[in-house]
C-alpha cells in the first residue's frame, strides 16, 4: 500500500485551509445547515461517491427551529444545485457518502460534525477570519467550535480515499452530522440503521482536551445529558387591583431555578444541571403568567443523569403546584454517556501515530457531552470498534467564544491521523474475524 508520505504535500494544507475558511464564512446552527449541506453533497459528488441525504438519512429529530425561522433562513439564501434540494430545505441537513471498493476489507465510517454556534462573530481587529476577509457572512451564526475544520478534514480524507480507490479496500462511509451543538442530530442519524455493520469507525475534534501539538487517541469521559425546555403557564392579573386572582408564572419558574441547582447531589459519579435562561413576564404592572426556561443536566453515567431528570421532572411539577400554574417539559437534545477503552486496540492505532512522530496521549477524557456517544455506542453493540480523536491546537480563544479560532496547521494533523488510521484499520482487519458481517 501507498505510504502517506508520498501523498502528503503543501498542496494538501493549502487545500484544507481554502476549504475550512469557505466553511467558516457561512456557518448554519443546527437544522439550518442548508447551504453549507449543498457545498458538502456538492463536493462528494464531484469526487464520484453515492451521497444520501434528506429524509432517507433521518430518524428523529429533536430540537428544530421554528417553521418561522427555517423559513427567514431559506428565503435570505440563494442556493442552486442540479439535485433536489426540497428536503435539505426542510431541516433534513447532513449527507452521508459512500465508498465500496468491492474488494474485501472492513467497513470504515467517519462521522464530522458541521453545524455552528448562535453567537455574533467578533468584528476585533486581531481575530484571523475577520482580518483576513473569511469571517461569518451570517448574522449571529458563527463557527466558533471548529466544525469548520472538521468539514474540511472531511472533505480531503474522501477526496483521497476516492483518488485512492484502486490501492484501498473494504467499505468507507462518510458521515456530515448536522446539529451536534445542543446534541439533537446524532440519534436522528444512528436511528436510520446505518451503523449497523460498521466494523471500524472514527472521529474527533479539534482543541478541546487535547494541548497544542498533542494527539489524543481514544477519549474518553463523555457525559450523558439531556437539554429540556421547560414552560409554566398562569393567569395574567392587573397587579395592582386583583393580584389574587393571577397565578405568578415568574415565581414558579424563579423558585424552580433555585430548587433545580440543589439536585446534583449523588454518590456514585459526578453530575450538573445549569438553568441556562429564564425569560418571563410581559409588563411592570401585570403578574406575569408566562415563563420559559432552557435547562441540561449531565451526568457520568446514564443511571445518574436518569435520576437527575426524574428529580427535575418532581421539582418542576412540585413548583408550578406551589404556583397554581400549569407546566410542560420538552425535551430537545439529549446523548448518552461514553467511558470505554479497548486498550489493545487503541494502543495499536496510538503506536501507528507515534512512528509517524505525533506526541500520542491514549484515553484522555473529554469532559464533557458530545452526541457521537450515540454513534459510538452503535458501533461496539453490533461488534464493531470505534475510536475518538482530540486534535490539539493553538486555540485564539475557548470553544464557543466570539473571538474562536485555530491554528490551521492541526487540519494537516488531523488529516493525517485520519489517513494514517484508515491504512492501519484496513492491515488490522486482516487479524479479525472478517466474516462477521456477510452482507459486506
Ligand atoms: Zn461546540
Ligand atoms: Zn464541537
Amino acid at each position: 500500500m501507498e505510504n502517506i508520505n508520498s501523498i502528503y504535500s503543501d498542496n494538501t494544507m493549502k487545500k484544507l485551509a481554502d476549504l475550512r475558511r469557505e466553511f467558516h464564512r457561512c456557518p448554519e446552527t443546527g437544522w439550518l445547515e442548508f447551504e453549507t449541506t449543498v457545498k458538502i453533497i456538492s463536493y462528494l459528488k464531484s469526487f464520484g461517491y453515492e451521497v444520501i441525504y434528506g429524509k432517507k438519512i433521518h430518524s428523529e429529530r429533536m430540537g428544530l427551529p421554528d417553521e418561522s425561522t427555517m423559513r427567514e433562513h431559506r428565503e435570505q439564501l440563494k442556493l442552486e444545485a442540479d439535485f433536489d434540494l426540497s428536503e435539505i430545505l426542510e431541516g433534513y441537513t447532513g449527507a452521508v457518502a459512500i465508498l465500496d471498493t468491492r474488494r474485501d476489507g472492513p467497513t470504515i465510517a467517519m462521522r464530522f460534525d458541521i453545524d455552528g454556534n448562535e453567537i455574533d462573530e467578533a468584528k476585533a481587529e486581531n481575530h484571523l477570519p475577520n482580518k483576513e476577509n473569511f469571517a461569518s457572512l451570517n448574522k449571529n451564526m458563527m463557527h466558533a467550535c471548529g466544525h469548520d475544520g472538521h468539514i474540511a478534514i472531511g472533505i480531503s480524507v474522501a477526496r483521497k480515499i476516492a483518488e485512492r480507490k484502486e490501492q484501498l479496500r473494504g467499505r468507507f462511509i462518510f458521515i456530515f452530522q448536522p446539529a451536534e451543538e445542543g446534541v439533537k442530530g446524532a440519534k436522528s442519524i444512528v436511528g436510520t440503521g446505518i451503523l449497523k455493520e460498521v466494523d471500524y469507525f472514527l472521529s474527533g475534534h479539534i482543541g478541546f482536551g487535547a494541548e497544542e501539538g498533542e494527539i489524543v487517541c481514544g477519549a474518553v469521559g463523555f457525559l450523558a445529558t439531556s437539554k429540556l425546555d421547560i414552560y409554566f403557564d398562569g393567569k395574567p392579573a392587573h397587579a395592582g387591583a386583583s393580584p389574587e386572582s393571577g397565578r405568578n408564572a415568574l415565581l414558579a419558574a424563579a423558585s424552580c431555578a433555585l430548587n433545580l441547582h440543589t439536585l446534583p447531589q449523588f454518590g456514585g459519579g459526578m453530575s450538573r444541571l445549569n438553568v441556562g435562561v429564564l425569560k418571563a413576564g410581559d409588563a411592570r404592572n401585570i403578574v406575569p403568567h408566562k415563563a420559559e426556561m432552557q435547562i441540561e443536566t449531565r451526568g457520568e453515567n446514564e443511571e445518574i443523569n436518569a435520576l437527575l431528570l426524574t428529580r427535575v421532572q418532581d421539582v418542576v411539577e412540585g413548583s408550578a403546584k406551589s404556583f397554581g400554574v400549569k407546566y410542560k417539559i420538552v425535551p430537545v437534545g439529549d446523548a448518552p454517556s461514553y467511558d470505554k477503552l479497548d486498550r489493545d486496540f487503541v494502543e495499536r492505532l496510538a503506536k501507528n501515530l507515534k512512528i509517524e512522530g505525533y506526541k500520542v496521549t491514549i484515553g484522555k477524557a473529554f469532559g464533557a457531552s458530545e452526541d457521537v456517544t450515540y454513534l459510538m455506542n452503535e458501533v461496539e453493540k453490533n461488534g464493531g470498534k470505534s475510536v475518538y480523536f482530540m486534535f490539539g491546537a493553538k486555540l485564539a480563544a475557548p470553544h464557543h467564544h466570539n473571538r474562536f479560532d485555530f491554528d490551521e496547521n492541526v487540519l494537516k494533523a488531523a488529516y493525517d491521523v485520519y489517513m494514517q488510521s484508515i491504512d492501519a484499520l484496513i492491515k488490522f482487519s486482516f487479524s479479525i474475524d472478517m466474516n462477521r458481517h456477510k452482507t459486506l
